[in-house]
């Protein structure tokens, strides 16, 4: 299995999100989570296997994202997902022809959030800071107003509270730099023992 942080679409070399459900290990791409369209289906790969993926901030969705973030892995479960879903298996038995095996879930799609973050200049600003609510406002900013409108926008930032909460609350000390060649960051060396 494709570490989750590092799933990555070969065709559109952009962020993928891990799913499981009862077809077992699924993929989507994240920016359909955030509201966009996607003209193809997810080609899992990971991300170290592509030359030049675009590291998109996953919280804002802002292109070329600066630092890598560690946290404890989380799973949250969607209720529905209206992304095209299909199963990882399809693509290596089926020669990537996989069609897609259904465009809407019902109860119980996990998502697996894995343990790396990439984040912004503007987001990991907030992240350093610990400003949790400060980072839902800039996300929920960006995000289309379909997603935002009426009593929807209670339910996104209260899953983003839910989200991110998890990624203030397990955050790892230090953070890397993701640089050309090193989509994970680039990570301090931890300080030499003095023993
Ligand atoms: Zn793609
Ligand atoms: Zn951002």
């Amino acid at each position: 299995m494709i570490p989750p942080e590092q799933a990555f679409c070969r065709r559109c070399r952009r962020a993928l999100n891990t799913h499981t459900s009862s077809f077992g290990l699924t993929y989507t791409h994240a920016i359909e989570a955030r509201g966009s369209t996607v003209d193809h289906r997810p080609d899992p790969v990971a991300v170290t296997e592509l030359n030049d993926p675009l590291i998109e901030c996953d919280f804002c969705s802002a292109p070329g994202a600066a630092w890598s973030y560690r946290c404890a892995d989380q799973r949250t479960t969607t209720r529905t997902v209206t992304a095209r879903i299909v199963g990882s298996n399809d693509y290596r038995d089926q020669h990537h022809a996989a069609r897609t095996r259904r465009v809407e879930t019902g109860d119980g799609l996990t998502q697996a959030w894995g343990e790396r973050w990439s984040a912004c200049p503007e987001c990991a600003e907030l992240i350093e800071a610990r400003d949790l609510l400060g980072l839902i406002s800039r996300v929920v900013e960006v995000l289309p107003a379909k997603l935002t409108r009426g009593k929807r926008l209670v339910q996104v930032r209260g899953q983003l509270h839910g989200t991110y909460s998890t990624v203030f609350d397990t955050l790892a000390p230090g953070r890397g730099r993701i640089e050309p060649g090193h989509p994970l960051g680039v990570w301090p060396e931890p300080p030499a023992s003095t023993a």
